[in-house]
Order: structure tokens, then sequence, then C-alpha cells
């Protein structure tokens, strides 16, 4: 029987395919002693197909908490406990985090809000920022990360110039169920499609590690493939107290390696990871991984990402800080 590795390397590093369901299977099946030339491979793969850069992304919150939808993993749920508050920026806070984001070298401003979908203030304010961050700020693409959008919505994001979308599919279809219950699968899966349609770039990943199978890893890979993303945000459940799965244990380091070497042999591309949980093992993975990383203020699960010329990742110790600040 043909090693999965050597598949791997013929279909995906040779021939640019991606590993079907069953190939990777067979990868998230890894014994222990095989995932560093797992990650070898997973290293060639991006270097290959995506270049040696990696980009920098700023995000910024909008709107942050508050948010009527109950993702059990999410902090910003307003129907869970939780220490993160409500806020909002103006767009004279955005267009100022847009130039500091600039000049760290990050090419790309995403800006994200806690809702649904955008109701028309929403989407008013973020027409008005997209222009004005382009009118007042050299050097960077915007991007947005507002939910479920309708055609029309999709439309004028196109028009002001949005380049880039996030918009998760968070784990697998048949999974979903088990993760969200105010809205579907497809509702997010159908945004995207049009988002594809438009022309502006997919960002589109999910979350592993909240109690999904190796086979709902292996299926949510393919699902997201399926949507050629540009790039894949590739999260890891950090268990926050007061949501539904606060109670749930943080991911093993090494199934989280083989998760993100699996996402890389998937579509032949990087996938792009940043939460603190797995990041002493993660912090070598991030430089041969990831074709993008972010950088920005953005409070989403009560860590953040420093901003600055020297973006890292906080410590343990200074989330903790953060979180008895925000208490
Ligand atoms: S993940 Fe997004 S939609 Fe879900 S609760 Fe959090 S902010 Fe709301």
């Amino acid at each position: 029987m043909t090693d999965i590795l050597t598949t791997a390397r013929t279909r995906v590093l040779d021939e640019g395919q991606g590993l079907d369901y069953d190939d990777l299977i067979k990868v998230l099946d890894l014994p222990d002693d095989r995932i560093p030339d797992l990650l070898a491979l997973a290293h060639e793969v991006r270097v290959k197909w995506c270049g040696e850069e990696v980009e920098m992304e700023g995000i910024v919150s909008l709107k942050t908490g508050g948010c009527p939808e109950d993702c059990h993993f999410c902090s910003q749920s307003g129907l869970f406990e939780s220490p993160v508050r409500s806020t909002k920026l103006d767009i004279a806070q955005l267009i100022e985090q847009a130039r500091q984001t600039a000049k760290t070298g990050a090419s790309e401003f995403c800006i994200v809000a806690a809702v649904k979908g955008p109701d028309e203030a929403l989407m008013s304010q973020l027409e008005d920022a997209v222009q004005q961050i382009y009118a007042n700020v050299d050097g960077i693409d915007v991007a947005v990360s507002v939910g479920i959008l309708t055609p029309e919505q999709v439309a004028r994001l196109k028009a002001v110039g949005v380049h880039r979308y996030n918009h998760n599919l968070e784990t697998a279809r048949s999974y979903f169920p088990e993760v969200v219950t105010t809205h579907t699968w497809e509702e997010r899966r159908e945004t995207m499609l049009m988002i594809k349609d438009a022309g502006i770039e997919v960002c589109c990943g999910g979350i592993i590690g909240m109690g999904e199978t190796p086979e709902q890893r292996a299926e949510f890979a393919v699902q997201l493939a399926e949507l050629d993303p540009h790039e894949v945000p590739l999260n890891f459940l950090d268990p926050r107290p007061g949501t539904p799965f606060g109670h749930m244990e943080v991911m093993d380091g090494k199934d989280a390696l083989r998760a993100i070497a699996e996402k890389a042999l998937d579509r032949g591309t990087g996938a792009r990871g940043l939460r603190s949980i797995v990041e002493s093992i993660l912090l070598p993975v991030m430089f041969s991984i990831p074709d993008d990383t972010g950088t920005g203020e953005v409070i989403i699960t009560g860590d953040s990402v420093r901003t600055g010329a020297d973006p890292q990742l906080l410590t343990h110790e200074e989330v903790a800080e953060r979180e008895q600040r925000s208490a």
C-alpha cells in the first residue's frame, strides 16, 4: 500500500491537486512519529504554491459583543455570560486604525462586526468607512467581515471596493447544528458563494477542536476546498468561560498540527492560524505553513494580537491580565 505522504507528495506538491476525503482521513490518522515528515511536506507545499512571502493583515472590530447569534464557542454572543463588553468604533477611529495598520507593513485591513448580518445603519457606516480609508490611507486593501449578506449588500460592498470578505463555515456541515442553532451552515455558504461570484476575494475557514470527529474534520476540509478560498483562517477552540463550549478541553497539540497540515494538503495552499491556544507548538509552524497572518487590535474571544511594527501573539499571562482588566 502506498504511504499517504508519498501520495500527498505526488498529488499535492507535484501536481497541485488537493487530497480527497479518504486520504485526508489517513493524514489525520498519521502516528506521532510521522508528524515532522508531514509538517515538512506541508511546508514544501506552502512554499511551492504560495511562495515564501507572508501577508500581514490587520483586524479591527467595528462592533464588539452583543451579537444575537448563539455560536457556542463565541464570547461575543449576547446570549451568554462573558467578559466581552459591547463597544463600537466611529469612522475617524477606523481611519486611524487603518493608518496604524499600514505602518506595520500589513497589506490588508479587515473591519469586523459581531452581528448576524449588517442592518442599514451598519451598511452605510461600512460604505463610508471603506471609501474614506481608501481616500486617506495609502498601500492597504480593505476587507470586511459582517456576517450573512443579501445579494444587494454584496453588490454594495463590491461597489465601494471591498477587496476581501471573511465569513467562516466554522465546521463541517454535519456538525454545524451542534455549534450554532440561530442560523444555518447553508446560509453561511450561500454568502460566500455570492462573494465569490461578485469577484471579491473569499476568506473562509473555521474552528477545530469543538468536539467534531476526525471524519468531520476531513469533511470540513473538503467543504472548504469546494469554495476554493483565497485564504483559510484556521482557529483552534479556546474554551471561553460562560459559553456553551467553555467546559471543553483544549485540543491536543499534535492533533492541531495534523489538522493544520491536513488543511495545507487539502487544497495545495496554506492556511492561516493565530489562536493562542497552541501557540507554543504553533510558533515554528506559523513560519512554515500559513501564507497570511493577522495583526491589529481585535477582541474576539478575550485575547488579541499586538499592534505595532513587531506584531506578536500575546502570552497566556498577558491574555489573563487583559481579561482581568475587562472583567
Ligand atoms: S461567531 Fe459571529 S455570528 Fe456567531 S455569536 Fe460570535 S459574533 Fe455572533
